[in-house]
């Protein structure tokens, strides 16, 4: 199936590094909000979150959300949005007729607003406990409900997170136990990574001639992935379940020793972000930062 993939980036929040991973220095760290536009020759326009956007500042404006701004300062240029990167690209925001969510955190769905045409394909676990988390119960749990769309519903396609498909042919089968194809033909296949919420969806794609994993914030550097280290114990407060979290991340770790070619990207590696990005907007002194 020849998809083609734009790796880009919707603004960024910094934290000291030692958050991250552990032994990782005090100093703050520049973490690259990374999101996924996939041509799909049958289905079209297609991304993969949508990192932040104007209504993550809209939302956060007030108490108490707006302790969440202050945790992670967020960083968005005035294009710096889905909306406006994809524009550059010469895709209008009616054209994305897909959006595929990973988890529901403010960083990752800022921008469903802005695609009005979109469907939304999403674990139906992780919605399920999201849509009852409300006030501070759900900033504590990273979730802003104004993000979501009145009319998320009516625009929902809920996966089953433990539906088993198989044979898509690849390395990843024989660590991950449940998994979907999106659309039937194997170019796109939802994984679940549970652990840092309590359903995540994770993408394996395949090119002609390359294979990616998209793994979200199963951890936030590839460094952890080729280590096996996980983040130190403050960032485990705002982990949904940290013994799924470390078995999740044991098992990216082996797919990598098994098969480093699949190129895995979690979405806020500055790593990633530097090979894989190619259109960056940001200041090249921010750039230092990552
Ligand atoms: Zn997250």
């Amino acid at each position: 199936m020849n998809l083609k993939i734009n790796f880009l980036d919707a603004g960024y929040c910094t934290h000291p590094e030692c958050m991250t991973i552990r032994g990782g220095r005090l100093k703050s760290k520049i973490y690259p909000a990374m999101f996924m536009h996939i041509e799909h020759p049958k289905h079209g326009h297609i991304l993969y979150d949508t990192g932040y956007s104007r209504d993550f500042e809209k939302e956060t404006a007030s108490f108490p959300n707006k302790l969440y701004a202050m945790l992670t300062p967020v960083i968005l240029k005035d294009d710096g949005c889905a909306k406006g990167r994809l524009k550059k690209l010469g895709v209008n925001p009616e054209d994305i007729s897909y959006i595929i969510i990973s988890h529901f955190h403010a960083d990752h769905i800022s921008g469903l607003k802005d695609f009005k045409n979109a469907k939304f394909i999403y674990l139906k676990k992780e919605f399920v406990r999201v849509s009852k988390l409300k006030g501070l119960k759900a900033l504590v749990n990273g979730v802003l409900p104004g993000l979501i769309p009145k009319d998320f519903e009516q625009r929902a396609i809920a996966i089953d997170e433990n539906y088993k498909y198989k044979n898509y042919n690849s390395d990843i089968e024989a660590f991950f136990e449940y998994s979907y194809d999106i659309f039937g033909d194997g170019s796109i296949v939802a994984v679940d990574l549970p652990g840092h919420s309590e359903a995540q969806m994770g993408l394996y794609l395949r090119q002609e001639d390359k294979e990616y994993f998209l793994v979200a914030d199963s951890c936030w550097l590839s460094e952890s992935i080729r280590k096996n280290i996980g983040p130190n114990f403050m960032a485990k407060l705002i982990t949904f379940n940290n013994k799924e979290y470390v078995r999740t991340l044991d098992k990216l770790h082996h797919l990598y020793i098994k098969n480093p070619n699949i190129k895995q990207v979690p979405s806020h590696c500055g790593e990633v972000f530097r090979e894989l990005v190619k259109d960056c907007n940001w200041d090249t002194k921010d750039l230092n930062g990552i």
